[in-house]
């Protein structure tokens, strides 16, 4: 290539910054803001910036239901309600609170159907249910592999509405990190609910009773792992898990982006 009248060094400069406008755009953007990311080599796609907006909630929480404790700092711990009356389930993976950069985030996900923020947000939850898979030191646990993933179904006339079932989604490429199978059949929404968003926390675990079935033929027996986006009071996961047992899951976890 000839760079008349100009050295070496600044035709090469100008040759990487041409491609560089011509490529950055494409492939090198923050999967959480869209800006350019700086340069490569970070695990995440994300920036600097988002990358410390969107880090794993490391302390202050409840291990069992991921109640947030006042002390971000402090060792996990478990929290009066878990430790009074358990929980349903048996493992609990999140990764992180439902607010800021995090929330735009699943917003996007749900609602765009951005399918690479989806893949971020399965590698956040992947990660998390690794470190709660450590952090437990439960056998089950341990090596995090469950049998089957299961997301939290949508009911089939809001699926058609949407177009999109965001926990699907997550438990798609969850499945694939993890290298274990995906059974969105394994859990049916056989009523549509109000939802759950519109409604007090004391009216949820009523508005939800009889909601899920679980297929014995694909749960009985088995380690399942039940994914989905946000929980908010736990009243959905709490009524899927139930539906789980009762087809004979032999236990369940659950892991959720977002708490
Ligand atoms: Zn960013
Ligand atoms: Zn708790």
């Amino acid at each position: 290539m000839n760079f008349p009248g100009r050295g070496l060094a600044a035709g090469l400069a100008q040759l990487a910054g041409r491609l560089g406008r011509a490529v950055l755009p494409l492939c090198d953007r923050c999967q959480a803001c869209r800006g350019l990311l700086p340069g490569t080599g970070g695990r995440l796609p994300v920036c600097p910036a988002c990358a410390v907006e969107l880090a794993p909630r490391l302390g202050g929480f409840c291990p069992r239901c991921g109640a947030f404790g006042t002390n971000a700092e402090a060792a996990p711990g478990l929290c009066l309600d878990c430790l009074r009356l358990g929980r349903v389930w048996d493992g609990f993976a999140f990764h992180g609170r439902y607010e800021g950069r995090l929330r735009e985030l699943v917003l996007g996900f749900k609602f765009n159907s951005r399918l690479g923020q989806g893949r971020l947000l399965a590698g956040f939850l992947v990660e998390a249910w690794l470190r709660a898979a450590a952090r437990s030191g439960d056998g089950a646990m341990d090596g995090g592999v469950p049998d089957v993933l299961v997301p939290i179904p949508l009911h089939p006339r809001r699926l058609v509405w949407r177009g999109f079932n965001q926990s699907l989604e997550l438990a798609r490429f969850a499945g694939r990190e993890l290298g274990c199978a995906v059974c969105p059949g394994a859990l049916a929404r056989i009523r549509n609910t109000t939802p759950q968003s519109r409604l007090p926390g004391r009216e949820r675990l009523t508005n939800l009773a009889g909601a899920f079935v679980g297929d014995p033929a694909l749960v009985s027996g088995r380690h399942v792992l039940l994914i989905d986006d946000v929980m908010t009071t736990g009243a959905t996961v709490e009524t899927a898990v139930r539906s789980l047992r009762r087809a004979g899951a032999a236990r369940v976890d659950v892991a959720v982006v977002a708490r």
